[in-house]
């Protein structure tokens, strides 16, 4: 949240309201480049994991820099070609085959199975077509089981022992496994990483027609002090040797593909909202900051437990209030929307050092880049999605998407 500064909050909070979602796009460039950068031996593909924040704007900026996509969905793969990305720029890796995935393969959107289902599903459609295959290779590296995509418990991807069962649909349905993709998991460290990446170039060597491997995203960001941010050189460099040992095995120069989602936009994105109310519990309780946002723009807290940064900035700057410990409380009814839960007890709660708030101050969430527009509980209560903008470099803000009306809402009711 450090692009934006108190004046800065007054002005965009008296244009478009609250709670809003605001983008750097200095950071967002920044993030891309560092990515394009990532160090390969025979070639390197980068993509954008866009269920991380998948507003046009953001895929568009993305996509005209060089990026591709990693889409989640049919869905998400449409989203990214209205948005104007190439469908030979998409790749679709979903949990769910998308209903027209002929019609997609057709616009030249390629597919990675992520089941033996899936695998046959392509194979039946296209005899004879190239495809990527899903690996889950036995080990992930999610910081904790709601973000973990790979070991025994994760049902992301073919199981890395069932390369028989890939080898006789490829058979029975001349599909070719062209390129491999592994995806462990988000937030995970650097070393688990690598690690991974050398047991799914084990995986690749049993695979004799792969030419591409694939290796996710998952690099961990910086959102709270002390939280380390992946080094995207250190984990690139370390890899180099071990695909030209493989090409020196094999035969076979690999082409590298990575697919961050949280790298490329956790860092550049915050939420402001505003304190609408301040109650407390007695003396043996806690006091809370009420805010206008909640689980409706930011789920994070809820489902994962995730710490973010948040910051109160007093509507009567410059007057000195004293810090007391608050408790942050969403806008919803529902007793689980605090932003504040305990760190590493997603259960429990951790009052934050604030000044003592007051209604009408600025409350701003940072790191909120990824997972919180894209990931969030739309429409609970009956709240409208909230707008986003981006901060140009130049320092204006763009709308780039509006606050939903009530009218759209409601818009696909019917009186039955
Ligand atoms: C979500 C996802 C990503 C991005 O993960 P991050 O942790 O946000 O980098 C990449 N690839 C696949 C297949 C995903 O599902």
């Amino acid at each position: 949240m450090n692009f934006l500064s108190p004046e800065q909050i007054q002005s965009l909070r008296a244009e478009h309201g609250t709670p809003l979602y605001a983008y750097d796009q200095r950071s967002l460039e920044e993030a891309a480049r560092e990515v394009l950068a990532f160090p390969n031996a025979y070639g390197l593909t980068a993509r954008y994991a866009m269920k991380a924040l998948p507003t046009a704007a953001i895929v568009r900026l993305f996509s005209d820099m060089g990026l591709h996509i990693d889409a989640s969905s049919g869905f998400e793969a449409q989203r990214a070609m209205l948005a104007g990305v190439p469908g030979e720029h998409i790749q679709i890796s979903a949990q769910e085959l998308p209903q027209d995935l002929k019609g997609l393969v057709d616009q030249g959107v390629r597919f990675n199975a992520c089941s033996l289902g899936q695998l046959e599903a392509y194979g039946r459609l296209f005899p004879g077509g190239e495809v990527s295959v899903r690996i889950n290779p036995g080990l992930g590296t999610g910081h904790n089981n709601r973000t973990n995509t790979g070991g025994p418990a994760s049902s992301f991807g073919i199981w890395h022992e069932h390369l028989d069962r890939v080898r006789a649909i490829q058979e029975q349905t001349k599909v070719r496994v062209t390129r491999m993709h592994t995806h462990i998991g988000s937030g995970g460290d650097p070393e688990a990483w690598k690690h991974c990446a050398r047991l799914s170039l084990d995986v690749a060597a049993q695979l004799p027609e792969v030419t591409t491997l694939n290796l996710g995203g998952g690099f961990k960001i910086a959102r709270m002090p002390g939280e380390i941010t992946a080094d995207l050189q250190e984990i690139g460099n370390a890899l180099l040797d071990d695909f030209r040992d493989f090409k020196r095995q094999h035969g076979r120069a690999l082409h590298l593909e990575i697919e961050p989602g949280t790298y490329l936009v956790a860092r550049a994105g915050a939420i402001i909202a505003a304190v609408t109310d301040v109650v407390d519990t007695g003396s043996e309780g806690y006091t809370f900051a009420k805010v206008d946002t909640g689980m409706t723009e930011f789920l994070r807290p809820n489902l994962y437990g995730a710490q973010h940064p948040i910051a109160l900035f007093p509507g009567d700057a410059g007057a000195s209030r004293e810090e007391i410990d608050v408790l942050i409380a969403g806008h919803c009814c529902e007793s689980g929307d605090m932003m504040t839960p305990a760190p590493g007890d997603p259960e429990g709660l951790a009052p934050r050092r604030l000044p003592r708030p007051i209604p009408g101050d600025s409350l701003v969430i940072g790191g909120a880049g990824a997972y919180c527009s894209g990931l969030a509980a739309s429409n609970y209560n009956s709240f409208p999605q909230a707008p986003e903008v981006l901060i140009g470099l130049d320092g204006q803000a763009r709308l780039i998407r509006r606050r939903q009306s009530l009218d759209q809402i409601l818009h696909n009711e019917l009186d039955g």
